[in-house]
């Protein structure tokens, strides 16, 4: 099979879909691999080095389109790259369609066959090609959402690990899955009072072992997030039921009760965010304000973090796309159920429930 990567396209996704160690690999197992001129430079892999690790750097995007059986890449196609999509062809990357109509209907009429990472799940109900990405948001999430808190960047001016004397800040973060998880670590690492709202109890229970006390744990219901968000100074939002749009569960009432100069920050945006005053942004416009509440809410915040992200992302993502590129999607996803899961859009339709329901498609 010829595989195609493209370079992104969207606002500062420097993050590229595969790397020199995944081109070792596919051609291994007899497959060509075509990368986009300059694809890997974000992440610091050179033309030279997709080149002796057995790629053909190819210098239009239309032509990696053209030539391949199956593009693996990092973000949705924008338009820009709708009509280089072709029948049959797979298309291998993070889709969140639940939050994405237009693309949605775009993969359906360009009968594509279409694998999302975030969707792709094991037994256990963990995601796979989503999780190392959450551990990066995640983490980021608390960095930027103490950044904002200083008064030169719009905040109200805390410093979140407080100081002998002084109180620390507080941090609310619903959604205590891997995002939550990492977002919590790094705040209580900086020192700040934490609390994490979840509506999976064995889940708060493993939070409440790991974190010794450091953390508070409660029950996310709307009494409990009202409360939670009108006394802190960053609220986190890392909400996610797998493959459907993410339910709102802060108000915009819950942000008018916040101080003037808190922070929000939505890192589940890119499934449509938690937080009914969130809008998508972009890394280099990435936030605005409503009543007086700073709000971040970028749907690819990984990619301006590529060093460390491309090669997180693609040690999970090169078992399965092998296993796409060596059988054909039918059989690969007829022998794992993992993999099946991530089948969002096939000939023609929404393959994939939760997208389905969410979009009121037929399924
Ligand atoms: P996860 O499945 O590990 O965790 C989600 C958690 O939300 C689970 O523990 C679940 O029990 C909890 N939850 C569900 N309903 C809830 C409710 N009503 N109240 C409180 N908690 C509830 O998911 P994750 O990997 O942590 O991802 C979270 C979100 O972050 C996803 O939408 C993911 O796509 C997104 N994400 C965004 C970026 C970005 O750049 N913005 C990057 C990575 C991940």
């Amino acid at each position: 099979m010829i595989i195609g990567v493209p370079k992104e396209i969207k606002i500062s996704e420097n993050r590229v879909g595969m790397t020199e160690a995944g081109v070792v690999q596919y051609v291994k197992e007899g497959h060509t691999v075509i990368v986009e001129k300059d694809a890997g430079v974000g992440s610091g892999i050179t033309n030279e080095q997709y080149e002796k690790a057995g790629a053909k750097i190819i210098d239009s995007k239309k032509e990696v389109y053209a030539k391949a059986d199956m593009i693996q890449k990092v973000k949705e196609p924008l338009p820009e790259e709708y009509d280089l999509m072709k029948e049959n062809q797979i298309i291998y990357t993070y889709l969140h369609l639940a939050a994405e109509p237009k693309l949605t209907k775009v993969l359906c009429e360009r009968k594509v066959k279409a694998i999302a990472y975030e969707t792709i799940q094991l037994d256990n109900g963990s995601l796979p090609l989503l999780t190392p990405m959450s551990e990066v948001a995640g983490r980021m999430a608390t960095q930027i959402g103490a950044f904002y808190l200083q008064k030169d960047h719009g905040g109200k001016g805390i410093l979140l690990g407080g100081v002998t004397g002084v109180k620390p800040g507080k941090v609310t973060i619903i959604g205590g899955g891997v995002v939550g998880t990492n977002a919590a670590k790094m705040a209580v690492g900086l020192g700040a009072s934490v609390t994490i709202l979840d509506v999976n109890t064995a889940r708060l229970e493993y939070l409440d072992d790991v974190f010794q006390g450091r953390c508070m744990t409660l029950f996310s219901n709307p009494k409990n997030i009202e409360e939670s968000v009108r006394e802190s100074d960053l609220v986190i939002g890392g909400v996610l039921i797998t493959g459907h749009k993410a339910p709102t569960l802060v108000s915009k009432e819950m942000i008018s009760s916040m101080a003037k100069g808190s922070v929000v920050v939505d890192v589940a945006v890119d499934q449509g965010g938690c937080i009914e005053t969130c809008r998508p942004t972009s890394h280099t416009n990435p936030t605005y304000e409503v009543d007086g509440v700073i709000h971040y809410c970028v749907p690819n915040m990984p990619g301006v973090a590529p060093r460390t992200s491309t090669y997180a992302l693609t040690n999970v993502t090169t078992k399965y796309g092998l296993m796409l590129a060596g059988m054909g999607v039918e059989d690969a996803v007829a022998k794992n159920a993992h993999l099946r899961k991530g089948l969002n859009v096939y000939g023609g339709n929404v393959v994939y429930e939760p997208v389905a329901k969410d979009l009121h498609m037929p399924y």
